[in-house]
C-alpha cells in the first residue's frame, strides 16, 4: 500500500487561500494569479550532507527548506503565494515526518502560505522547495540594476551560521551559549521577506547571501556591469562573532554562506526613504562604482586576494 505523505500527512495542515481554486489531490493545483501583478517563480535544494549536516534535526530541516526559498522571493520584493514541496526520503519514519511538517508549517503559516503540491520518493534524504510569489510589475527588484554611485547594504549580521557549522564540525572552539545561538542561524533562517517588500521602489538591486556576501555581492555587480570597493573596517561583527578572531570573523563574512540576510543597493536620493522603511538592523558598507569587479580593502586600502569566494555549487 503507497503511502501518500503528501495528501495524508502534508494536506490537513497546510493554510487555504480563496486563490487557491484547487490544492492538494489532483495532478495539478489550480491557482488564480492576481491581476496585474506578475508570478516570482524559485525553486531550490537541499541535500543531507551538502546542505546540512547528517543529524540535524527534522524540524530545523523543515524550516529551512521553506525559509531558503522564501529567501529568493524576498531578495526580489515579491510577497509569498503558494508553494510545492518534493521530498526524497531513506524511508518513511513517522516521528521525522512530523517533526518537519511542524517546521514547515510553523513557518509557512506566518505567511498564511499554502502548500499547494508534491510528491515524494525514496532515496537519500534530500528536499526541494518550489515556491511562487507575486511581484507589481514595475516593482520586481533584480540583480541587474545597480548604478555607480548607489549605497551597497546588508541586513543584519553576517557569518553567524558558517561560525556554527565550523563549531559543530569541531573546526574551532565555542563554547554552548554561543554554539545555541549561532546554530539557531544555521537551522532557523528568517528569510527577510518584510524587507524585501519595503524595498520595493527603493532598492536599484538585491540579492539573498546564501553563499557569502563576497559571492553574491559580485553577482549583483556582474548583472549590473558595474564595481565596487569594500574596506574591511565597514563589514559589521556581531557581538557573537567577537568572540573569535578579527581575521575569521571577517572570512566567515565574507564567506560563508547560510546567513539568508539581503544585500541590496540604493540610489543616495533614496537613503533617507530607507530609512524610514526599514525596521530591521543594516548597515551601508560601501558604495558602487564603474570599476568591475569586487575589490575587498585591508586597513592600508590594498586589495584583498580573496582565497575562497563563497560556497561552490559544484
Ligand atoms: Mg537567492
Amino acid at each position: 500500500v503507497e503511502f501518500k505523505i503528501i495528501d495524508d500527512f502534508f494536506k490537513p495542515y497546510s493554510s487555504h487561500r480563496a486563490d487557491v481554486l484547487l490544492g492538494i489531490g489532483d495532478d495539478c493545483a489550480l491557482v488564480k494569479p492576481p491581476r496585474d501583478q506578475l508570478l516570482a517563480i524559485s525553486t531550490d535544494t537541499l541535500v543531507e550532507g551538502v546542505h546540512f549536516l547528517h543529524g540535524t534535526s527534522a524540524h530545523s530541516i523543515g524550516h529551512k527548506a521553506l525559509a531558503v526559498s522564501l529567501s529568493d522571493l524576498a531578495a526580489m520584493g515579491a510577497e509569498p503565494a503558494w508553494v510545492l514541496l518534493s521530498l526524497s526520503l531513506p524511508h518513511i519514519d513517522e516521528d521525522w515526518l512530523n517533526q518537519f511538517r511542524q517546521g514547515f508549517f510553523q513557518l509557512a503559516s506566518e505567511y498564511n502560505l499554502p502548500l499547494i503540491g508534491g510528491n515524494t520518493c525514496q532515496g537519500s534524504l534530500s528536499i526541494a522547495t518550489h515556491i511562487i510569489g507575486v511581484v507589481p510589475p514595475s516593482k520586481a527588484i533584480t540583480r541587474s540594476g545597480a548604478q555607480p554611485g548607489d549605497g551597497i547594504y546588508i541586513t543584519g549580521y553576517l557569518g553567524e551560521a558558517g561560525l556554527a557549522l565550523l563549531a559543530l564540525q569541531h573546526k574551532i572552539p565555542l563554547s554552548s551559549a554561543p554554539l545555541a545561538q549561532a546554530q539557531k542561524r544555521l537551522d532557523y533562517p528568517d528569510p527577510r521577506i518584510a524587507v524585501g517588500l519595503a524595498l520595493r521602489g527603493i532598492a536599484s538591486a538585491a540579492i539573498d547571501i546564501s553563499d557569502g556576501l563576497a559571492a553574491d555581492l559580485s553577482h549583483i555587480l556582474e548583472q549590473s556591469q558595474v564595481g565596487a570597493s569594500i574596506p574591511l573596517a565597514n563589514l559589521p561583527i556581531s557581538p557573537l562573532m567577537q568572540s573569535i578572531p578579527v581575521e575569521k570573523a571577517h572570512e566567515l563574512i565574507l564567506s560563508a554562506g547560510d546567513d539568508y540576510e539581503l544585500c541590496f543597493t540604493v540610489p543616495a536620493k533614496l537613503e533617507p526613504e530607507l530609512k524610514q522603511v526599514l525596521k530591521c538592523p543594516y548597515h551601508c558598507i560601501g558604495v558602487i562604482d564603474d570599476i568591475p569587479g569586487l575589490r575587498i580593502l585591508d586597513a592600508d586600502a590594498k586589495p584583498l586576494s580573496l582565497q575562497k569566494k563563497g560556497y561552490e555549487h559544484f
